[in-house]
């Protein structure tokens, strides 16, 4: 059983498929009868944690078998770096790459619970994929708005599940257009009938809980313990809100004892919740323009970057913002010296633990979880720059034998 409290004004809201707060358009959380959280392991993905994700009946469940994914501790990285204990949370082994399956999973199967037929979201890649995904396992068709500068592979890989596709001129770079393609999305839903699948708070809360399963695993993973540090990447500030309500919900339910430090990790030039954060604003200031190429991440006012701040403030956390060069040199090493396969988006996780050991803000004997958020496939552009350099020989056959000399 669960219920929405509005974040703001406390007040229940009794509409489910409400977006937002109808007394003062706050943002919505989803509470649960009872802090328990029972594991069924005999459901698919992340509904072994049914119990506590919005769902009145199993029957709806819409999954390719999201979650699960390994938390693997760093075979050489983590040592090079002074760093005791150091683990990453491999989301890119979800059904179509990226955590936004947990999400996916929940507003798809929510879709079906509440008798709808159609979906509409915005995303810069990996949300539209998921989201495409699961309509397809769903048997519902769906209208999805990207970026103008999305990456190929990533609109690739969504045109595969066959959505109806607009690219909206100006998205991603020019606030005012982010702000007009929300509001539409909204107005389109509204007037018709048919579910704003946004992967944010602000817009999908319901679905969004998907996302706090990547706490509950972790803990799992380290047999029953909370790490002290866990990095985020943060683009809208949705997957960072989430992580850190299940980390809170896993301990109100007697499985942990204590609550890891929460890390924002942006891209340096697109950077509005590290700005806001070091300015020591409790509300987020969006920033005037993008400067940086790190698609997946960057939003020049991140929807749920007060969510994102408040988080950090809660769990004594910090910001780390980090640059282009940096995030690419992170996915390459996470690749040659770790066997990760991740997109920029998931590999500045790794340069920002780098950046806060070398300015001494990790001792290094922390418990610190990175957690990769898609695969290295969605980013052909970075692929392409991390491997061009490199020349491929071409040998005759006779040459193998001879291959190490
Ligand atoms: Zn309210």
């Amino acid at each position: 059983m669960y219920t929405l409290i509005c974040r703001s004004c406390n007040r229940p809201c009794d509409d489910i498929a409400a977006t937002a707060c109808p007394h003062d358009g706050g943002i919505l959380k989803v509470v649960y009868e009872t802090p328990e959280i029972p594991v069924d392991p005999a459901l698919p993905g992340i509904w072994r944690y049914a119990a506590c994700l919005p769902l009145d009946h199993h029957s709806n469940i819409v999954s390719l078998g999201e979650g699960g994914t390994p938390l693997l501790s760093s075979a050489h990285l983590g040592a090079a770096q002074g760093l005791e204990d150091l683990h990453f949370k491999n989301e890119a082994l979800n059904p179509t790459g990226s955590y936004k399956d947990r999400i996916a999973t929940v507003s798809m199967s929510q879709l079906v619970e509440q008798g709808l037929e159609i979906w509409v979201t915005t995303s810069s890649g990996n949300a539209g994929a998921s989201t495409a995904a699961y309509g397809v396992r769903a048997g519902v068709d769906g209208y999805l708005f990207t970026l103008e500068r999305a990456p190929r592979a990533k609109i690739a890989q969504i045109i595969a599940y066959g959505p109806t596709l607009r690219s909206v001129r100006g998205l991603g770079y020019e606030p005012a257009v982010e702000d007009a393609t929300w509001a539409n999305c909204l107005e389109l839903c509204r007037s018709r009938g048919w579910m704003m699948m946004v992967t944010a708070c602000s817009f999908s809360p319901l679905g969004m809980e998907g996302a706090k399963t990547i706490a509950f695993e972790i803990c799992e993973s380290l047999g029953g313990e909370a790490p002290d540090v866990v990095y985020v990447p943060v683009g809208g500030g949705g997957l960072l809100t989430m992580i850190w309500k299940g980390f809170q919900e896993w301990r109100d339910a007697g499985y942990i004892s204590s609550l890891p430090r929460m890390v924002s990790v942006q891209a340096l030039g697109c950077d509005a919740v590290t700005q806001s954060w070091n300015a020591g604003r409790r509300t987020l200031q969006g920033v005037d323009d993008c400067a940086s190429m790190v698609s997946g991440i960057i939003l020049t006012n991140p929807p749920d970057g007060d969510l994102v701040l408040e988080a950090l403030r809660e769990s004594d956390g910090w910001a780390t913002s980090v640059g282009d060069d940096d995030t690419y040199l992170a996915q390459a090493e996470l690749a040659n010296q770790e066997g990760l396969f991740v997109e920029p988006a998931a590999a500045i996780t790794w340069g920002a633990i780098k950046a806060d050991r070398q300015s001494g803000k990790l001792n290094g004997d922390e418990k610190v979880v990175a957690v990769l958020t898609g695969i290295g496939f969605k980013d052909s552009a970075a692929v392409q720059r991390m491997t061009d350099h490199v020349d491929l020989p071409l040998i005759e056959a006779r040459g193998i034998l001879t291959v190490d000399q």
